[in-house]
């Protein structure tokens, strides 16, 4: 089955017990057992939710699977997921992780003697050279945020198989439709369906995959014992945004497509970051081992004043923290998601005061074009056009 029609079709697309076209939302806590020598399938709701269920079933059937889980928010996941080390661990984690990911790393997980080390994912070497007698695990995020770079999944798996490694992969920018890890050789696969699988910016959800059987256990233990579950309305919440998952993703990414190629060409951008575009250094290992370019680019536009006249005269999107949504969503980096990293570490890694994160949404790509294009106009151009290079001077 292709995705579009695996999307749809490939797990329960009607209740089994009454043919309903859509999972009804089973808002039952617990359930009567007829009887006690031959308990039923369901028990209690943190360990099981018919409807929570219906939804680890799709995502573990669209990323390849065997085992999904449903999470009450993406960090709920993510921690979750992390919970499989023990004191004592090392994990090697790609060093521009999701903010909160970082977050929780250095501050939750330090204090419970599971070691970490950051490194630029994107080289094999390094995360090779960061393996310590103590290293478990490698958790890695491709493409980045905000400046998306791009790790070769498959050459890292195989260098991990080598070492005994768990490869745990944050699959939330391209979801299983462009991207697929567990293919590659990954062992977990996490998403924040807040994003592009929920797709309505109406839910924040986690989700999580296990490539084999055992590990999955594993991590039922976790969730059942943790208890960071998905709530059965947000379940469906979530499966309703799967459903249009790729309808939802091929508009946005051809929007994305059409904005990162215009502006590179636009004089008062000094860089475009899209792995659609052939100047991108990720470009060729995003095309081995995805489907589609994603619907999520930035830009810069070289001091914060000139991004501020950008975010004061743009209409049509709304300006927020988030992607994924039906929406065009605009962002700023800097104040927004790593607001919290020190300058320094912000610079190296291309998060600048001029960056801009745009997440194409389902308006008409024209009217978006025009929007941005009123929005740009109004600044100087840069006296030379630096589309690849990182320095420019500043406006
Ligand atoms: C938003 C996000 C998360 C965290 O998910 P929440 O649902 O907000 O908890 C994790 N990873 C990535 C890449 C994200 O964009």
């Amino acid at each position: 089955m292709n995705f579009a029609t695996k999307v749809l079709h490939g797990t329960s697309c009607f209740d089994p017990v009454t043919g309903a076209s859509s999972v009804p939302i089973y808002q039952a806590s617990t359930f009567h057992q007829a009887d006690l020598e031959c308990p039923g399938r369901y028990d209690y709701a943190r360990s099981g939710n018919p409807t929570r269920q219906a939804l680890e079933e799709a995502i573990a059937v669209l990323e390849g699977g065997v085992r999904g889980f449903a999470f009450a928010s993406g960090m709920a996941a993510i921690s979750s997921v992390f919970m499989l080390f023990s004191s004592g661990d090392h994990v090697i984690v790609a060093e521009d992780v999701y903010g909160g990911t970082f977050r929780f790393l250095t501050k939750v997980l330090s204090r419970m003697g599971i070691g970490v080390t950051f490194v630029d994912a994107t080289r094999v070497e390094q995360v090779t050279a960061a393996i310590t007698p103590a290293t478990k695990g490698i958790y890695l995020e491709t493409p980045s945020n905000p400046t998306l770079k791009v790790t070769d999944l498959a050459a890292v798996c195989r260098m991990a198989k080598q070492h005994e490694l768990l490869v745990i992969v944050d699959n939330t920018f391209l979801t299983p439709y462009y991207q697929r890890p567990l293919e590659l050789g990954a062992d977990v696969v996490i998403h924040s369906a807040t994003k592009f699988i929920g797709g309505h910016s109406d839910v924040v959800a986690g989700l999580a995959v296990t490539k084999d059987a055992a590990l999955g256990d594993q991590l039922y233990m976790i969730q059942n014992g943790m208890g960071a579950i998905l709530g059965a309305q947000d379940s469906w919440l979530v499966m309703r945004g799967l459903k249009t998952l790729k309808a939802r993703l091929d508009v946005g990414t051809r929007s994305a497509d059409h904005i990162a190629h215009w502006l590179a060409e636009h004089p008062a951008v000094s860089r475009v970051y899209y792995t659609g575009l052939h100047s991108h250094e990720g470009h060729h290992v995003q095309e081995r081992q995805a489907s589609g370019h994603g619907a999520v680019l930035s830009f810069d536009v070289g001091s914060r004043e000139r991004a501020k006249a950008i975010f004061d005269q743009v209409k049509l999107p709304i300006v927020a923290v988030s992607l994924g949504a039906v929406e065009t969503i605009l962002s700023y980096p800097v104040a927004m998601s790593h607001a919290s990293m020190p300058v320094e570490e912000r610079e190296k890694r291309g998060i600048t005061d001029g960056l801009i994160r745009l997440s194409a949404g389902l308006e008409d790509t024209e009217d978006l074009v025009q929007d941005l294009a009123q929005a740009l106009d109004s600044l100087p151009p840069f006296e030379h056009k630096i589309n690849e290079k990182k320095t420019f001077s500043r406006a």
